[in-house]
């Protein structure tokens, strides 16, 4: 970037335009193995200073990567190179809860944990609970439409938003959604920010719904049987939705082994497990949910007691440390967040073990099995031809069998070449329109979700192909 623009952006920020790398380390990488230092980290303090800052950047054709908690894993909230950062974490707000239209309006920066703490004081939760609840942010939830286990019962985040605040790529500030819980006013503008990734705008504010809190929840651990079809287990389970199930996720044994060496883990490690939640009235009603439960799990093959954790969320927190468990058991590797069809999750599996036998690496497998939405793991090192390969190919089979290359974590750089494949030329004419009409000058979040290649190449290498690779930690 040339240095008059820096000056320019300077004079305007002040003290709120970082630089330097050493500090700018903090913002050059997210949780996926790839990082860029940007060229400064803009922390603005209102919404007419983003507003400023997109003036500045149309100007000046520079890229503005948005960045919440920094926790995406595929390379969402990693800079391109050139970039100018906009941190928004530190707008931490909440702005209103309002236990009678059930919302909570927020700063796009309100980690999804306090908006959590805050909602039960009102006796209501936001339904969406990432693994990464306690540092991923509302915006970045909204921008990846993130998921969690309770997802099997809610749905993800884009089912919760009912309104934003955002700052176009043309620096128009635009009021999406309304506060009331249903909406039939023709294509919902609103929804295509959700898992935008920062590509057609800014959120600046959010609205989300709320739910009254489940009198009881309680999460078990069952153990299941390495030959159990994990498919028929799922669509068996997956019935259990009307039953009060809330949650229906698994581990395999590679996983559950890495999972139970974590301090005060609980979990058996010798073999597969399901992970499910109920939710009840009362203790009653949870002993009668409970034993229609055993009934399910009998017809599904198993047989073995669950473990009862009365802490439903201590278990989600567990399990939302899987990857780090995996990091310290299998080092750098392809992991990958794929969706499955529940009739085609034997036949993914399948694929994963030839996948096994030929490469000879270490594979493992875990996810929220009651929406088919899975995480394949192969110990092979990203970034090389094999390993992004191997990852082509567990992206592709997802496809071929009905489904999706993300279930959850979106596209970010790893996966914006697969994406762009997927849609076909039909799908990207549209998606460029949109791009078009949001971001104009294609300064938002360049070379991710949707790509611009005429305005990348204006810029030089493609960011993609130029960040740096990094090794995640171990
Ligand atoms: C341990 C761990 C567990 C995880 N578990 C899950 C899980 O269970 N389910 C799941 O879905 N994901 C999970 N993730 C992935 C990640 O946490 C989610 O994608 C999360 O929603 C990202 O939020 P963030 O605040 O960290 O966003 P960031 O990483 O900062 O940003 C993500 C994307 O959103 C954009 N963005 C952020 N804020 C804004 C804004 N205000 N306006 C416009 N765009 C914005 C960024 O530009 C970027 O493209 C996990 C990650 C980790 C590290």
């Amino acid at each position: 970037m040339d240095a008059a623009a820096l000056r320019e952006l300077r004079g305007l920020l002040g003290e709120r335009l970082v630089e330097g790398a050493e500090r700018l380390t903090r913002v050059s990488a997210d949780a996926s193995h790839l990082a860029c230092v940007p060229a400064a980290c803009a922390l603005p303090r209102d919404v007419s200073e983003v507003q400023a800052i997109v003036r500045w950047a149309r100007r000046h054709r520079v890229p503005l990567v948005v960045r919440g908690g920094g926790t995406s894993l595929d390379g969402e909230s990693v800079p391109v190179p050139g970039a100018v950062v906009v941190d928004l974490s530190g707008w931490t707000s909440i702005h209103e809860i309002d236990p009678v239209d059930r919302i909570a309006r927020v700063a796009p920066g309100v980690v999804n944990r306090t908006l959590q703490e805050a909602a039960a004081v009102h006796g209501m939760f936001f339904p969406p609970n990432p693994g990464s609840w306690r540092t991923s942010t509302l915006g970045g939830n909204v921008s990846t439409n993130a998921s969690g286990p309770r997802s099997f019962r809610y749905g993800p985040t884009r089912a919760w938003v009912r309104a934003a605040e955002v700052v176009m790529g043309t620096a128009e500030r635009v009021a999406l959604g309304g506060r009331s819980a249903k909406r039939s006013t023709g294509p919902d503008l609103l929804q295509l920010m959700i898992g935008g990734e920062g590509t057609l705008g800014i959120l600046t504010e959010i609205t989300v719904g709320l739910l009254p809190r489940p009198p009881r929840r309680c999460a078990l651990a069952v153990p299941i049987p390495e030959a159990r079809s994990l498919g028929t287990v799922a669509a068996t389970l997956a019935r259990g939705l009307s039953w009060g199930l809330s949650a229906l996720e698994y581990l395999d044994a590679a996983c559950a082994a890495a999972l139970s060496n974590t301090p005060g883990a609980r979990l058996p490690g010798d073999r597969p497990l399901l992970l499910l939640e109920i939710e009840s009235v009362d203790a009653d009603d949870e002993a009668v949910r409970l034993s229609a439960l055993s009934g399910m799990l009998r017809n599904a093959g198993l047989s073995e007691d669950p473990l009862v954790f009365p802490d439903a969320d201590q278990l989600w927190t567990l399990r939302g440390s899987s990857g780090e468990a995996l990091d310290r058991a299998l080092g750098p590797r392809i992991r990958e967040d794929v969706g499955v069809p529940l009739g085609r999750i034997d036949e993914y599996l399948q694929e994963l073990a030839r996948i096994a036998e030929e490469t000879g690496a270490r594979t493992c497998l875990y996810g929220h099995l009651g929406e088919g939405s899975l995480h394949p793991n192969v110990a092979l090192a990203p970034g090389t031809p094999r390993g992004e390969e191997i990852r082509s190919r567990l992206l592709e089979t997802a496809v071929r069998l009905g489904g999706t290359l993300s279930a959850e974590h979106g596209i970010g750089l790893v996966k914006a070449a697969a994406w762009e494949r997927s849609v076909g030329d039909e799908g990207r004419r549209v998606l460029r329109a949109v791009k078009d009409a949001c971001d104009p000058d294609g300064i938002l979040n360049p070379g991710k979700v949707l790509r611009v290649p005429e305005v990348d190449r204006g810029r030089g290498p493609s960011p993609g192909a130029s960040v740096a690779g990094r090794t995640p930690p171990a």
